[in-house]
């Protein structure tokens, strides 16, 4: 008899089950995609209902379609969009309003209040990791109890239930019986003292939440409970969880410090195993804790970088520009030039991100003449986002002080041939990039698998790795010179304060 262990992946725009084989293939997929929710320039929101009924509704068709029966199902794990908040009634079930999504910028006024004195700030950087911003639960915690009607006084008479969505789904696959999260999650919440690995009264205080509404809180690769939910088979174990950027990691193998993971997708999300070591940047990086395997006796750390517009500029360059018709042909349109003839993109459309941090900074072409063509400008776009990866590596390895001897990939935009070997070359590291690039649902089945047995270890997950593709880094140091001094140039008439 074949077995199998599900991953659910809630992703902001869409909700996947997956069945993963020993072998670590995946050998089924549904998505379902759910509405967004603006309700004013600047909300997100997502129906509670709605992540729910097409979670379970993907696992349910999922099983229907591979006709697969209960004693088939070893475990599930659970990855999801982080720091999306949800608060519910713990007798009812009954959310009191949409989930606040990461995204939405309603509560950027509470934490720039909250922050005013830069010590505060400090202080929430110091016991949580993370650079204060409205993209953490906290303020939007915070906004549900003093904006939902009712809902303060209830919350302080211990009616109510807080959880980002793995706690949300967690609470409804097990019919209300458990009310948890994992260190991953607890840990984008801005509540969580990462180094004490406790929830913080202060922080609590000063965000005014009452602790009672908050989830027990266990290591990612724990049994966290059993499938009770009468929709569902009964008596399946949910045995690991973590939000999706540290699965990514985890699904990428980088159990070791020093080891790292780059998704290319719209943005570029950027992770670095620190081991215990819970670095402090001093680039505007971020401290989290990372997924650990059953066993590890000490908590584990990443740091995070992100770059905001990544595969998104050639989103633009297709869909505003219209310069191209597909993100696919950009690199062969792009190898067809030697190269960008003097052309950079600097992808400032929100601001700059780490390690330079200016928001007012737009973005900006720099380097056009007569001789620029189509080409010389999709390929100035890729190389971009690359130059952008280059910043971030480098920033991450000055504060974890250890350099990075290969860089994992994955994500949309890894598929591009000509990215990946320029962002090999202007790194000076090989890239490695699995056969498999589902890292995120491999993640959170790896932690559900090595926690009932279902593989032995982490050794063991190594050894399914095979196929995966190799970029070699091979350009010639005074041509790499030139390219970088170009970047920073142009980085340095876009940013007000260039850092480099
Ligand atoms: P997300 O999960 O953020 O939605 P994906 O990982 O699905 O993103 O990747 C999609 C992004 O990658 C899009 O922004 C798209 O423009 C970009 N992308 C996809 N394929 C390519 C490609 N071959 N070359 C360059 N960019 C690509």
């Amino acid at each position: 008899m074949k077995k199998y262990v599900i991953a659910l992946d809630q992703g902001t725009t869409s909700s996947r089950a997956m069945l993963v084989d020993v072998k670590g293939q995946v050998v089924g997929v549904v998505q379902r995609p759910f509405p967004q929710i603006y309700p004013h320039p600047g909300w997100v929101e997502h129906d509670p209902k709605d992540i729910l009924s097409s979670q379970l509704g993907a696992l349910t068709e999922l099983l229907v379609a591979h006709q697969v029966t209960p004693e088939q199902i070893d475990s599930i794990g659970i990855t999801n969009q982080r720091e999306t908040t949800i608060i519910w009634d713990r007798k009812t079930g009954e959310p009191i309003a949409n989930a606040i999504v990461w995204q939405c910028r309603r509560t950027a006024s509470i934490v720039e209040e909250i922050t005013a004195d830069p010590l505060v700030s400090q202080r929430i950087t110091a016991k949580t990791g993370l650079i204060p911003d409205a993209y953490f639960s906290a303020s939007k915690i915070k906004w549900l109890l003093d904006n939902v009607e009712g809902a303060r006084v209830r919350a302080e008479a211990g009616e109510l239930a807080f959880g980002t969505i793995d706690c949300w789904l967690l609470w409804a696959l097990t019919n209300g019986e458990v009310h948890a999260t994992d260190t991953t999650n607890a840990s984008r919440t801005m509540l969580y003292n990462i180094r004490e690995g406790c929830w913080d009264t202060e922080l609590l205080e000063l965000f005014n939440i009452p602790e009672s509404l908050l989830p027990e809180v266990k290591p990612s690769a724990s049994f966290f409970g059993k499938t009770s939910n009468p929709q569902l088979m009964q008596g399946i174990p949910i045995c690991g969880i973590a939000g999706d950027q540290q699965a990514a990691l985890f699904g990428q193998c980088c159990f070791k410090p020093g080891q790292a993971k780059n998704t290319y997708g719209t943005g570029c999300f950027l992770l670095m195993n620190t081991g215990a070591d819970a670095c402090v940047s001093k680039n505007g990086l971020v401290t989290t804790i990372a997924a650990s395997a059953p066993g590890v006796d000490h908590t584990e750390y990443a740091l995070e970088g992100s770059v905001f517009m990544a595969g998104a500029l050639i989103q633009w360059l297709r869909d505003e520009v219209g310069l191209i018709q597909t993100a696919e042909e950009t690199c062969d349109l792009a190898r067809s030039v030697e190269s960008t003839g003097g052309v950079y993109i600097v992808p400032a459309f929100t601001g700059m991100g780490a390690p330079y941090w200016d928001a007012e900074a737009r973005g900006a072409i720099y380097g056009l003449t007569r001789g620029t063509q189509k080409a010389h400008i999709v390929r100035a776009a890729l190389e971009a986002l690359a130059y952008q990866v280059f910043d971030l590596v480098r920033a991450m390895e000055a504060d974890a002080g250890m350099p990075l001897s290969v860089l994992n990939i994955d994500g949309g935009a890894s598929a591009n041939d000509f990215l990946m070997q320029f962002q090999s070359d202007v790194l000076k590291t090989p890239l490695c990039r699995p056969q498999n690039r589902e890292t995120t649902a491999l993640g959170a089945a790896y932690l559900a698998g090595l926690t009932t047995g279902f593989w032995k270890s982490t050794e063991d997950l190594l050894a399914l790795r095979s196929g995966d593709s190799r970029y070699n880094p091979n350009m010639e140091d005074a041509r790499h010179m030139e390219l970088i001094a170009g970047w920073h140039e142009a980085v340095a008439r876009t940013v007000y304060k260039p850092k480099h």
